[in-house]
């Protein structure tokens, strides 16, 4: 049928959809616990009722044996034969009695039910009536068919016995009676059966019905709906289910609430986060219209907070922040409702009908906090607002019984006049916030006013910038080898720093170094420097290459209290030798003050670190300073080697130099050898290292590593001759 294994999938979709639930799992158990214990019963009922049948036929057979023997008394002791044979033939027709005998032992007559033959008849003697005629007992047999019983018929008064009775009783089929007794019992079954079925599916259906419930508050919560009404009030089992579950929803809305307070609240001031801060800008960008709402972001930064954490503790710098908060949050309220009787920060957004979203002060982070504000037309109110602020952070502050006094650099950009999207403005307002700052703080600038003045205002981006890239940790090294001239062998490296901008890419050190240098960066990135140059040879010796670094250090950095100190823990903490590293210092650097020199580097030259004036030959160096100086390597400065084929007086100067550095016994690199003339010339006049575009522009440690294989592999194939056939250059 083709009908067929269509209609037996349909089926088998059925159950399998169906049999999975609860419900019908629970039907079927009842059910099929039913017919079990009904298969049981029948069995049982039907041997029961066999036996029972057994017992019956028995005692029928008894029971008219008893009345043939009874009957047969009077007709024996009178020779009633025929009387016997008619009664005998009436007691047979009843169907059960399949032969009804009396035997006359007296004449040897055999009287019998049987209407075919005679008292006259000669007939063969029953064994059971001959077994009671020898024993005087009652004699039973049975047998698939028929039960048969033979009794002495006795003369009740002398006792003697007349003769025997002989009756056989038929049995009726036991198949016959299995199927009577087993179709009355699955008849009852199946009654029972239709009246089970509706009671368990009703007991299974109000049994789901709180798990049912369940499952819907389940999936309401899933759907980010903690307020879900559980309707399950029991006190059995699934009722302590739904309130385990309802524990479980509280104590999830309970870790919810903490991680959105984790995710949005700043947990020293409880101010919101940045993440919070930026999330409120972006929300309130545009108008119900669509059109861009007007904001002003009001980044501020604390003056001489460092002073009162570094001097005070933490626990202090916290509470000084709390309370930098709690003021900050008092006086945008108070603007709020002070802006009511003119001033345009109402209009611009406390309460005026254009207001679409409420101001916001947050915690950047640090003692940085800022505040955006929506703003329309009148800037004054802006201009009032962050005057404000910084006269409320100026004032005295009473920190756990101690004085304190803060200041607040602010910088101000707004939307989307001075920027298209949050980063921007943010940065902006960083901007100004530093103009702020280098203005001598405790004041508010305005990005758009800074903006006229574009030189001072380059600087402040780039200073503003490069501390960010100091954060993000955008700073990389660069390695530029150093050559033995005589064995063309690398003999170090100088380390050189890389600025990967993200948005200018790839920056060298002449885009940024000397605002670094202005302001106090460069002792952080001075810093960093150092510690990529020791994890990179330290690296490099791990894996057999003993590769000398000169890593460049500013003034600055000398000056700053604790250099010798981090210079010695970045050594440790690499586990990069002293006696590898060289600090360059440039000569005009060290020349303007030799004793503050001397006296920093004391520590380190005992450590094993060694130093080399830099650019030699740019500043005035004077022998008397020179011999009290720690350094034992002039760098001679590319302007005179690139000199050396055309300039006369840089030959003269790179040959002085030379001599000096003999008798000093100095040793000498010179820098920016970009021809084989310029290097034969050095060599001539016994300058034993260079470095320059003719080996090796700087590039990273990968291609250094790739750069020197390569290199002396050439060498060794030159060998013998000094000269190189060109310009070796890497990425
Ligand atoms: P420097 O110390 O005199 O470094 C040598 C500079 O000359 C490097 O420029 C290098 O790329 C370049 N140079 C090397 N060979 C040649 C050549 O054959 N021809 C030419 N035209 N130039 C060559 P770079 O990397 O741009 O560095 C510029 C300056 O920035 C350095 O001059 C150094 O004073 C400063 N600097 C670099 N890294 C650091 C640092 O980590 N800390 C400090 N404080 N200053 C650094
Ligand atoms: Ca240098
Ligand atoms: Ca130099």
């Amino acid at each position: 049928m083709p009908g067929t294994p269509k209609a037996v999938a349909k089926l088998v979709e059925i159950l399998s959809t169906w049999l999975p639930s609860l419900r019908s799992r629970f039907v079927l158990l009842v059910a099929g616990l039913f017919l079990v214990l009904s298969v049981v019963m029948i069995m049982v009922a039907s041997y029961l009722d066999l036996r029972d049948e057994e017992h019956r036929v028995v005692a029928d057979a008894k029971a008219i044996g008893a009345t043939v023997s009874r009957l047969a008394v009077p007709h024996l002791t009178n020779h009633h034969y025929l009387i016997l044979e008619q009664e005998l033939e009436s007691i047979a027709s009843s169907g059960i009695v399949e032969l009804a005998q009396v035997h006359d032992p007296g004449r040897a007559v055999t009287i019998d039910s049987d209407p075919a033959t005679s008292y006259f008849d000669e007939m063969e003697m029953h064994p059971l009536v001959a077994r009671a005629l020898a024993t005087g007992a009652d004699q039973l047999r049975q047998t698939q068919e028929r039960v048969e019983i033979a009794l002495p018929v006795r003369d009740m008064a002398s006792e003697t016995v007349l003769g025997v009775a002989l009756v056989a009783v038929k049995r009726v089929p036991v198949n016959g009676t299995l199927f009577a007794i087993w179709g009355r019992n699955i008849v009852i079954t199946l009654v029972l059966l239709v009246f089970c079925v509706p009671v368990t599916f009703h007991f299974a259906e109000s049994f789901v019905r709180p798990i049912k419930a369940l499952t819907q508050t389940a999936h309401t919560v899933s759907d980010g709906n903690f307020d879900a009404p559980f309707p399950v009030d029991r006190r059995d089992e699934i009722g302590v289910l739904a309130r385990a579950y309802r524990d479980m929803v509280a104590t999830i809305r309970a870790n919810m609430a903490r991680i959105h307070e984790l995710a949005f609240v700043d947990p020293v001031t409880r101010l919101p986060n940045r993440e919070c801060f930026r999330q409120h800008f972006n929300a309130n960008m545009v108008d119900g219209a669509g059109k861009p709402n007007r904001m002003s972001v009001l980044f501020i930064d604390l003056d001489r907070f460092k002073r009162v954490n570094d001097s005070y503790g933490h626990d202090h710098g916290d509470a000084l922040l709390k309370e930098v908060a709690a003021r900050l949050q008092r006086l945008l309220e108070a603007s709020g409702c002070a802006c009511r009787n003119d001033s345009g920060l109402q209009k611009g957004g406390c309460e005026g009908d254009q207001a679409k979203f409420a101001p916001l002060v947050a915690r950047l982070g640090g003692d940085e906090f800022a505040v955006i504000l929506p703003t329309d037309k009148p800037r004054n109110s802006v201009y009032t607002l962050a005057d404000d602020l910084v006269q409320c952070v100026e004032q005295p502050l009473e920190i756990n019984g101690l004085t304190m006094a803060v200041g607040a650099s602010i910088g101000v950009s707004t939307y989307p006049d001075d920027g298209s999207d949050y980063t921007e403005i943010l940065k902006n307002a960083d901007i100004a916030m530093y103009a702020a700052k280098r203005t001598g703080g405790n004041r508010a600038c305005f990005y758009s006013e800074i903006e006229r003045d574009s030189g001072s205002h380059e600087r402040i981006r780039l200073e503003a910038e490069l501390k960010r890239a100091l954060l993000r940790d955008e700073f990389a090294v660069v390695f530029q080898p150093k050559i033995d001239c005589t064995s063309m062998k690398v003999v170090g490296a100088e380390v050189l720093v890389r600025w990967d901008h993200p948005e200018r890419g790839m920056l060298a050190p002449g885009a940024f170094i000397d605002v670094a240098e202005e302001s106090d960066l460069i002792t952080r990135l001075g810093d960093r420097v150092l510690e990529l140059a020791c994890e990179q040879g330290r690296a490099w010796l791990d894996r057999g290459q003993r590769l000398p670094l000169a890593v460049n250090v500013s003034i600055r950095q000398l000056e700053k209290p604790g250099f010798t100190r981090r210079v010695l823990e970045t050594l440790e903490m690499s586990g990069f030798p002293a006696e590898l590293l060289q600090l360059e210092v440039t000569e005009t650097v060290a020349m303007a003050d030799p004793e503050r020199v001397s006296e920093a580097s004391r520590p380190l030259l005992e450590a094993g670190i060694t130093f080399a004036i830099d650019d030699f030959g740019t500043g005035y160096s004077s022998l008397a300073h020179l011999q009290r100086l720690p350094f034992n390597t002039f760098k001679i400065d590319r302007s005179f080697v690139s000199g050396l084929g055309t300039d006369k007086h840089s030959r003269s100067i790179v040959q002085t130099i030379l001599a000096m550095a003999r008798s000093l016994n100095y040793e000498v690199v010179a820098e920016g050898v970009e021809t084989l003339e310029q290097q034969a010339f050095l060599m001539e006049n016994g300058c034993t290292t260079a470095q320059g575009f003719l080996f090796a522009r700087p590039m990273p440690a990968d291609h250094f590593e790739a750069w020197a294989k390569a290199f002396s592999g050439r060498s060794r194939q030159a060998s013998g001759t000094t000269t190189r056939d060109g310009t070796i250059s890497a990425a």
